[in-house]
């Protein structure tokens, strides 16, 4: 499939094509761990990389590699990798540029659980985070040291949904040579593509709206080819001969997908979190209608912005598609087609409002996930942020009043109706 082709036809077509044993015309499931070799010399030639092909699933996998074709067609990539979860994919980037001691510089405004992940699990290897506000692009430049070896964003930030100045923080990057990760879980490609602003790496957690179904878990690291990794010393995996492999360079051997590589034959190999072949079939068939869904998510989240603006009982909205919004100009900017949509609001009833709300809605799923084609809802001061002291919560965006949607897919009358319907009892 050639990349000149429209967004929703590469979202069908990208990677595919019928099987070519069967005829299959939808990609089949690949459900094997392991491929037989035609003969020595070949197994050795893909053992020794100088040949691609399936060894065993943990590396590789054909339903999985069309997953990862399709999706580094979306972003307008290079090449991709996908893996059991987005951690996973966070995991596998930060293993191929990271040596013990070093630090990446990452927004202080992420998902809950990627700062977890680096500010505790990441201690264990010896990776350190320094943290800076994604509103504030020479924050990102204060906090870079001698070794520092990456910055990390959000492009739209989960859960309060502000758009991010990717251009901004990627020209920090650049001038010190750093590579710039960009997490395009809430935008998706559909909405904002981070490559043509200036990312290096793009990483996702499919389980949300690529997937789209609220089914299946996986993730995936998309390489933009656009960093040179032996401009410095600073990054040996891609740089320096590997011992594994006979002294092959990656960087040298693979040029503008030597990313996806190491993350795939240094990372995958050796960490193994492989994506299953039914969950890569699961997610291919969601992206295919990734287009649709995610316009109609974004037309959704607006309308219910902006009839909850003017409820009665709601204190304030925070959607970046409202267009006195302070995040409006960076939306209309990075993802032109909506907003997402995942925004929070706030309860004039505070603490007490925010339970009865979330307990009396029908319609909407109770729920810690995002990007499903159901309505999900979640009180964090009561659920995700409840151990935190309340100051702590209004710091996270996590205040007692606080109200977080997911918006789906269903009809936006019904949606409206059920948020009313449970706004009349708090
Ligand atoms: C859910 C999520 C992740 C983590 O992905 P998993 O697939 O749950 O591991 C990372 N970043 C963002 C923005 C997310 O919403």
């Amino acid at each position: 499939m050639s990349g000149s082709q429209g967004f929703e036809t590469l979202a069908i077509h990208a990677g595919a094509q019928p099987d070519p044993t069967t005829g299959a015309r939808a990609t089949p499931i690949y459900q094997t761990t392991s491929f037989v070799f035609n003969d020595v010399d070949h197994a050795a030639a893909l053992f020794g990389l100088q040949k691609f092909g399936n060894i065993y699933t943990r590396i590789m996998n054909p339903t999985q590699a069309v997953l990862e074709e399709r999706v580094a067609a979306l972003e307008g990539g290079t090449a991709a990798l996908a893996v059991a979860s987005g951690h996973a994919a966070q995991l596998l980037v930060f293993h191929a540029l990271m040596q013990p001691g070093d630090e990446f510089v990452a927004s202080r405004r992420l998902y809950g659980g990627s700062i977890n992940q680096f500010g505790h699990s990441f201690k264990s290897f010896d990776w350190h985070v320094k943290w800076a506000d994604p509103a504030d692009p020479q924050s990102f430049e204060v906090a870079i040291g001698e070794r520092t070896k990456a910055i990390f964003i959000e492009s739209i930030a989960n859960p309060g949904g502000a758009v991010v100045d990717i251009e901004a923080i990627a020209a920090v990057a650049q001038r010190h040579g750093l590579p710039l990760i960009v997490d395009n879980t809430m935008a998706t490609p559909y909405l904002c593509r981070p490559a043509e602003h200036g990312a290096d790496i793009v990483v996702h957690s499919l389980t949300k709206f690529m997937g789209g179904h609220g089914n299946s878990m996986g993730g995936v690291i998309v390489d933009c080819g656009t960093f040179d990794w032996s401009a410095s010393t600073r990054y040996p995996m891609l740089s320096r001969p590997r011992e594994e492999y006979a002294g092959l360079v990656l960087h040298e051997t693979f040029g503008n997908i030597a990313l996806a590589i190491a993350c795939r034959v240094l990372g995958l190999r050796d960490l193994g979190p492989a994506i299953s072949p039914f969950n890569a079939f699961m997610l291919l068939t969601g992206i295919e209608t990734l287009p649709l869904r995610m316009q109609r998510h974004c037309d959704n989240a607006l309308a219910v912005a902006q009839h909850l603006r003017t409820h009665e009982k709601v204190a304030w909205v925070s959607y970046a598609g409202l267009p006195d919004d302070p995040n409006h100009a960076n939306m209309l900017r990075y993802s032109p087609k909506g907003a997402g949509a995942v925004f929070t609001f706030g309860l004039k009833g505070g603490y007490e409002a925010g339970v009865a709300f979330v307990e009396g809605l029908k319609l909407f799923s109770h729920l810690a996930n995002i990007g499903d084609t159901r309505s999900l809802v979640i009180h964090p001061a009561s659920t995700t942020h409840r151990q935190l002291a309340s100051d702590q919560q209004i710091a996270a965006g996590a205040g007692p009043d606080v109200v977080r949607l997911s918006v789906g897919i269903e009809n936006v009358d019904d949606i409206i109706a059920d948020l009313d319907q449970a706004l009349a009892r708090t």
